[in-house]
């Protein structure tokens, strides 16, 4: 049996997790623990190994920030509010320079996120970056994929493709503007992750999930925890104005699908709920877009205008 990042996590791990006070095990993006009455903290670890997800010349500080953020763009995905992280480094020599801008940018992010390092490992070998992030949750309210009914209207947060359109700046020979550079830049050394969006939802998403794979990829675990399917308006996705400037419509629709990296959240909402969410939207409480419905046929499909199906080849990014 050949084994996907997905198919090996389920067949050696997902069973590992039964015990008392767990809430929620392997399968979401964060675990959620019962640590008080009331009160359950939520898990997650990412790793960043330089080569894959970072350039090997990438400045320290980016790495660092990175690094929290993907992690802190999983407690948002849950809608809980980050506390305290743990970090594993793995480091090729004891470079001084690096280490301050390494720890200078990480503790600049620690503040502005308001969550504390409270302990770690550190290794010698390849640049590797592991953080442990640690949140808390009211009992009962956090955002899972697994909460999605058929007819729940599909929405994503910011718009998408960026962080995907952001490997560019790695291509040999690839010419950008300033601002485009920069932005892109931006969206991959520095993802914002969507904290309060998280907090906003909770009470009005059925499900949520942070977009680390890719769209399709991502509602495709909502949709697969959910035992459903989904309908995406290809015509819908929020696409950003500026990305026009280095693609066309069909290569930003392609990132946003299938790319990756964006940490956005694409999260669902219950028909009857689907007004208080536009009205937030409206007052500019919050900004997302509704991309689509969930369906209780099973697969991801995409739509063009005329409601036909657009065959996607590529859904996403798997480590093996
Ligand atoms: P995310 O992209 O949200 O970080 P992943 O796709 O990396 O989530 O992982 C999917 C689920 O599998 C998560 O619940 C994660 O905690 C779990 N998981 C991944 N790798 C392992 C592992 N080696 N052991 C146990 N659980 C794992
Ligand atoms: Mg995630």
């Amino acid at each position: 049996m050949s084994l996907n990042e997905f198919s090996l996590i389920r067949e050696y791990f997902s069973a590992l997790g039964e015990s008392a006070g767990v809430a929620l095990g392997v399968g979401d993006d964060c675990a959620l623990l019962e640590i008080a009455a009331g009160q359950q903290l939520a898990v997650t670890v990412d790793t960043l190994v330089a080569g894959v997800h970072f350039p090997l010349d990438a400045p320290a500080g980016d790495i660092a920030r990175r690094a929290l953020r993907v992690n802190l763009s999983d407690l948002a995905a849950m809608g809980a509010e980050p506390r305290w992280f743990t970090l594993a480094l793995t480091l090729p020599a004891a470079d001084e320079d690096w280490l301050v801008a390494f720890s200078a940018a990480l503790a600049e992010d620690a503040q502005i996120f308001h969550c504390a390092l409270v302990g770690g490992d550190t290794t010698a070998g390849p640049l590797t970056i592991s953080i442990q992030m640690m949140g808390e949750v009211p009992s009962g309210q956090a955002l899972t994929r697994a909460g999605a009914h058929a007819g729940d209207w599909v929405y994503v947060t910011g718009t998408l493709g960026e962080g995907a359109a952001a490997l560019q700046l790695f291509a040999p020979g690839a010419e950008l503007s300033n601002p485009v550079r920069e932005n892109l830049a931006r969206r991959f050394y520095r993802p914002l992750p969507r904290l309060a969006e998280g907090l906003t939802l909770r009470g009005y998403a059925s499900a949520a999930v942070d977009i680390s794979d890719g769209l399709l990829a991502d509602l495709g675990h909502i949709a697969e925890c959910s035992g459903l399917g989904a309908e995406v308006q290809l015509a819908q996705l929020p696409l950003a104005p500026w990305l026009q400037e280095v693609a066309s419509t069909e290569q930003m629709q392609a990132w946003a699908l299938s790319g990756g990296d964006d940490y956005e959240l694409c999260f669902t909402v219950p028909p009857q709920l689907r007004h208080e969410i536009d009205t937030l939207i409206a007052r500019g409480e919050l900004s997302a877009s509704c991309i689509g419905r969930m369906t209780s046929t099973k697969g991801v499909y995409c739509l063009d205008a005329a409601g036909n199906r657009v065959m996607i080849a590529d859904t996403g990014y798997q480590h093996f």
